[in-house]
C-alpha cells in the first residue's frame, strides 16, 4: 500500500478539431488531432485508513462532492475493486477551468493512474483507458497523452510521432464557455466543406515533421460557434500572429487561444504583450510553454 503519491495532470490543445455529424444520444462524433502542453494541474494523493473520498481544492467555486471529475475517477475504481480504505484528493488548478484544455478530464486521469498504483490494482494502460471513457470523452486522451487522433466521441485514439518542438503561448479571455452549449450550437451538416479543417493535411504535416504544414492548417470547426458570440478569440489570435505566431487557433470549444512559435525571442515578448502590454486587457491567464510528449503517467 502507498501512503502518497504526487502526480502532475497536464492540459492539452487541438491542431485540429472536426465534427462529423451528431448521434442519436447527442454525443458528438469528432475527428481531432490532440497535443499535451506543459501546463499541469498538481494532484496529491493521501490514503486513509477511514472510508470514503475526500476533495480539496484551491479553487473556491469548483464542486468537491462527487461532481468533482476527480471525485468520479477515484469512486469508480474503489467501488469495482470494493476498496474499504478511503483516499484524500488534494487538487490545485493551474489550468483555465472550463477553457477547452480538458483539465477535468486530464484531473480524472490522473487519478485513475494513481488509484491504480496506490492500491495496486494491476491494470494497465488500455484498461484505465477503457474505464476512463465512462467519466468523459477526453479522459482515455489524458490517460495516454502525447500527440494522437482522435475519432468516434473520442475514445477511438491513434497515437502519433511527437510534433516538433515548438514554442507554444496560451491565452485565455475571461469569458467562459460551457462545451455542451457550443455544441449544441454547431450544426456541422449546414456548414461548407470549407469551413470544416482539413485535419488531413496536418496528419501529413506530423508524419512529414512539418511544424510550418501543421501551423499552416489548424483549424477548429468549433470557432464557428464561440467566436460568433465571443470576437475577442478573434482578437487574441490575430494579435498572435501580429506578434510572428507561425499558427493560432482557439482550442477544444475554447475561449482558450494558442499561438505556435518558432522562434523563442517571439514567444516571449509576445507572452510579455499578452501579460503587461496591450494584450493584457484580451487574456485574463497567460502562459508560455512547449508541447509535453511523455507519454502515459510515469509520476
Ligand atoms: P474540455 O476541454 O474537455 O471541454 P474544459 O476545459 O472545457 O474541458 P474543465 O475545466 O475540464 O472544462 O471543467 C468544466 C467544468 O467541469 C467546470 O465548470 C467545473 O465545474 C467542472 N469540474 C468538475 N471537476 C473539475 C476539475 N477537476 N477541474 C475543473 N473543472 C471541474
Amino acid at each position: 500500500m502507498i501512503k502518497h503519491l504526487s502526480l502532475k495532470a497536464y492540459g492539452k490543445i487541438n491542431l485540429g478539431l472536426d465534427v462529423l455529424g451528431r448521434r442519436e444520444n447527442g454525443y458528438h462524433d469528432v475527428r481531432m488531432i490532440m497535443q499535451t502542453v506543459g501546463i499541469f494541474d498538481r494532484i496529491d494523493l493521501l490514503h486513509k485508513p477511514a472510508p470514503g473520498i475526500q476533495v480539496e481544492t484551491n479553487l473556491h467555486y469548483l464542486p468537491t462532492n462527487e461532481n468533482n471529475l476527480v471525485y468520479k475517477a477515484a469512486r469508480l475504481l474503489m467501488d469495482e475493486f470494493h476498496i474499504t480504505d478511503g483516499v484524500t484528493i488534494r487538487l490545485r488548478k493551474f489550468i483555465p477551468v472550463a477553457a477547452g484544455m480538458a483539465g477535468g478530464s486530464s484531473d480524472a486521469a490522473a487519478v485513475l493512474f494513481g488509484i491504480n498504483k496506490m492500491f495496486r490494482l494491476g491494470l494497465d494502460t488500455r484498461e484505465l483507458m477503457e474505464r476512463g471513457v465512462k467519466i468523459g470523452a477526453d479522459v482515455p486522451y489524458c490517460v495516454l497523452r502525447g500527440t494522437a487522433l482522435s475519432e468516434g466521441i473520442g475514445e477511438i485514439l491513434t497515437p502519433l510521432p511527437p510534433v516538433p518542438q515548438c514554442q507554444v503561448l496560451i491565452a485565455k479571455p475571461s469569458v467562459s464557455v460551457s462545451t455542451r452549449s457550443v455544441y449544441e450550437n454547431l450544426h456541422a451538416n449546414e456548414l461548407k466543406p470549407e469551413q470544416h479543417p482539413d485535419i488531413d493535411r496536418i496528419l501529413e504535416g506530423i508524419h512529414r515533421q512539418d511544424i510550418y504544414q501543421i501551423a499552416e492548417n489548424l483549424g477548429n470547426i468549433l470557432e464557428t460557434v464561440t467566436i460568433g458570440t465571443h470576437p475577442v478569440i478573434q482578437e487574441i489570435k490575430d494579435q498572435m500572429l501580429n506578434l510572428g505566431a507561425i499558427g493560432a487557433l482557439m482550442s477544444g470549444s475554447g475561449p482558450t487561444v494558442f499561438g505556435l512559435f518558432t522562434s523563442p525571442r517571439a514567444a516571449q515578448e509576445a507572452y510579455e504583450v499578452f501579460r503587461y502590454g496591450d494584450g493584457a486587457r484580451l487574456a485574463r491567464q497567460v502562459y508560455l510553454t512547449n508541447f509535453f510528449n511523455q507519454k502515459e503517467n510515469k509520476s
